[in-house]
């Protein structure tokens, strides 16, 4: 029989993952790489796709207990597995990273990741270290990559990132004068200010790296 674990329900629609791996061999069904699914038009779709992803990821990963070893079962009444043995209670795993819009007038400071496909400029973010706020997480990142200073930090918004089991929790903040630009050379290649209507290729809105760009090229970031 086929091995199946209920995911959640989209729109009314129950969703399994299916753990054959046979099950696209036929004409009916094709694999794909899940950064396909990154700019698919039907957004319900695409989020099936990409936290069924994680999810599956996180199953799999998670069969054995950390602690003594034994195999692990699903939590009948909510999403968690538990060790057979000692009865430790896993939940999915979820990272919680910043990224921030550095804002100063109508400049904004965008950076090139070495880790970019594309040749985007983009917005400074990193994973918030254990023990840190998010607003000490926006400094340190901020410090890290591009040796500047930031006050006035403000939140905008969150997105789930299930490429990478991220929470991505969007800040705007305004540089603090008296520092030149110095990247880290590791994570990021360049960085620089762009005024607003010169800015170079970035992310697309689909990601709040694009929107929150998107929002300052449009001079609507109430900063
Ligand atoms: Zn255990």
């Amino acid at each position: 029989m086929m091995k199946t674990t209920y995911l959640f329900s989209l729109n009314g629609i129950a969703c399994f993952l299916v753990w054959d791996d046979n099950i696209a061999s036929g004409d009916e069904f094709v694999y794909k790489d899940i950064s396909f699914f990154r700019t698919f038009p039907q957004p319900g779709f695409a989020w099936a796709a990409v936290v069924g992803y994680q999810l599956m990821n996180w199953y799999a990963q998670n069969r054995f207990c950390g602690s003594c070893g034994a195999i692990t079962l699903e939590k009948k009444n909510e999403r968690a597995l538990v060790c057979t043995n000692c009865q430790t209670t896993i939940y999915p795993k979820i990272s919680p990273a910043i990224i921030v819009a550095i804002i100063d007038g109508d400049r904004i400071l965008l950076a090139r990741n070495s880790n970019f496909i594309h040749n985007w400029y983009s917005l400074i973010a990193g994973y918030a270290d254990i023990g840190e706020s998010l607003e000490e997480a926006v400094q340190r990142e901020v410090k890290e990559e591009v040796g500047l200073e930031v006050h006035n930090i403000m939140y905008y918004k969150s997105q789930p990132w299930p490429f990478s089991s991220s929470m991505m929790i969007g800040f705007f903040a305004e540089v603090v004068h008296s520092r030149e630009i110095c990247i880290d050379n590791k994570e990021i290649t360049d960085a620089a200010w762009f005024k607003r209507g010169q800015l170079p290729n970035h992310p697309p809105t689909i990601s709040i790296a694009g929107e929150m760009i998107e929002l300052f090229e449009r001079d609507d970031v109430g900063v």
